[in-house]
């Protein structure tokens, strides 16, 4: 039997003054969608800039997208109909680049604006690629491998026209793994005649896939963690971090996060609840359980939490690493952290954004905080059209010298136009997709 959290951490007892919510109330941004979200994101930047109104216009409509029907046989004999999408929503800057979700609530809404974080996304790390994404409505913990497997291959043979290394390249995201990369990638090469890898990067080492893909999205965090905390003149060792989800992106941020940069980990939570210990989690620890028995919740010797209590904790650097908008105008007066670094993609809403700023809260957006793993995936693409494989070692230092400029950039825009930084990165971002645009002779 666990015991309840002691009220001195308890986020439901916070000694906290109260706070000016201006426009953030309970009814405000959290009827919003993903993509009105992004919209809104792009628009602030727009206008503090003054971009032309054509290229805005342009940049907020996806340039093409797939909507895809794929019969798939279940073990049991009888033929299930899923749904699935592929959207492309920008490539002036080069091939569109983006991972594909599967999840039951997937909607086309949701893929589009994850497409056009990409967009920007793949700009802020300056690396020559442009937006894409795609998601497939499922459960994956409720289909054998089998049936993933068939529905990887369907989801190829319908999307794949649009896909390859020179259009449309997709990885792992949400509940998607390097196997069913490795199963997409199969597909894809009988359909060409020829083994034709790179469609997909987040493969197996095995079947073209980089070293270093794995931990790269947690990695490219806690190098953004670290120049954050540089900027602020904070001392991490010993500092505590609280982590939001408990997939391939939080799991490594716990252990990376300890590692390479000294924290202790007090809670860490996944879909079924969270887990807390003052004295810090252990990650190989916590890993061995979640893999025996499905969550991390009941992990011996730690405290359960819930996943909005987690959120408000009073810890250093609080990572969100599951799903869009779990920061919105519900919590983001409670929220405590000193630094929240964005591992998931559109964790925090606009107006929650906002509140957190008027806080002091620094904040690490997606588009620069998870960017490790498509800026991983590119050295995947070039390492895969080269055939020349590089050592884990130098996908690090490459990483290292990408985030560390991206973040160099971000923090400049802010502070030369005196915004928050995820309005900075979205100017950094624009600016290098309109220059593209302009070159091409679109606008
Ligand atoms: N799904 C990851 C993201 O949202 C990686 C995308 C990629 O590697 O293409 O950034």
């Amino acid at each position: 039997m666990q015991e309840s959290i002691p009220p001195e951490t308890s986020p439901s007892n916070p000694a906290q003054e109260p706070f000016d919510l201006g426009s953030c109330t309970l009814d405000s941004g959290d009827h919003d969608t993903p993509f009105s979200n992004a919209l809104r994101q792009l628009d602030e930047a727009a206008a503090v800039i003054g971009l032309d109104p054509a290229v805005l216009e342009l940049l907020r409509w996806p340039m093409r997208e797939l909507h895809v029907t794929m019969p798939v046989r279940m073990d049991d004999g009888k033929t299930r109909i899923f749904h699935g999408f592929r959207v492309q929503y920008n490539d002036a800057r080069g091939p569109n680049k983006g991972g594909i979700r599967f999840h039951p609530e997937e909607t086309i809404d949701t893929v589009r604006a994850l497409a056009a974080w990409m967009t920007w996304k793949t700009a802020v790390l300056d690396i020559p690629l442009g937006g894409g994404k795609g998601g497939v409505v499922c459960d994956p913990k409720s289909m054998s491998t089998g049936e993933l497997e068939r529905l990887s291959r369907s989801y190829i043979r319908q999307v794949g026209r649009i896909l390859g290394i020179e259009k449309d390249v997709p990885a792992p995201d949400v509940y998607t793994t390097p196997q069913i990369m490795a199963w997409m990638a199969d597909e894809y090469s009988f359909m060409q005649g020829y083994n034709d890898f790179g469609v997909t990067t987040g493969k197996p080492v095995a079947i073209g896939g980089s070293l270093g893909r794995g931990d790269a999205t947690a990695r490219g965090g806690i190098i953004c963690i670290r120049e954050a905390a540089r900027t602020l003149g904070i001392d991490l060792h010993g500092a505590t971090a609280a982590i939001n989800g408990y997939g391939n992106a939080g799991s490594f941020a716990h252990k990376l996060s300890v590692e390479l940069l000294g924290m202790k980990v007090v809670a860490v939570s996944d879909s079924r609840g969270g887990i807390f210990n003052a004295d810090g989690l252990d990650h190989a620890a916590v890993t061995e359980y979640k893999q025996r028995t499905g969550s991390v919740t009941g992990f011996p010797g730690s405290k359960p939490l819930t996943n909005g209590d987690l959120l408000e904790l009073d810890v250093t650097a609080l990572i969100p690493a599951a799903l869009e908008g779990e920061i919105s105008c519900r919590n983001a007066s409670k929220i405590r952290a000193r630094i929240v670094a964005e591992l998931a993609n559109g964790p925090t809403t606009p107006d929650a954004d906002q509140v957190l700023r008027k806080k002091g809260i620094y904040m690490i957006p997606d588009l620069l905080c998870n960017a490790g793993g498509v800026t991983v995936s590119y050295f995947e693409m070039v390492q895969n059209t080269s055939g020349w494989y590089w050592e884990e070692e130098a996908v690090h230092r490459q990483l290292e010298k990408k985030m560390t400029a991206a973040f160099k950039a971000v923090h400049e825009t802010a502070l030369r136009h005196d915004v928050g930084n995820r309005v900075a990165a979205m100017i950094v971002a624009v600016r290098r997709v309109e220059e593209a645009i302009r070159l091409r002779g679109w606008v």
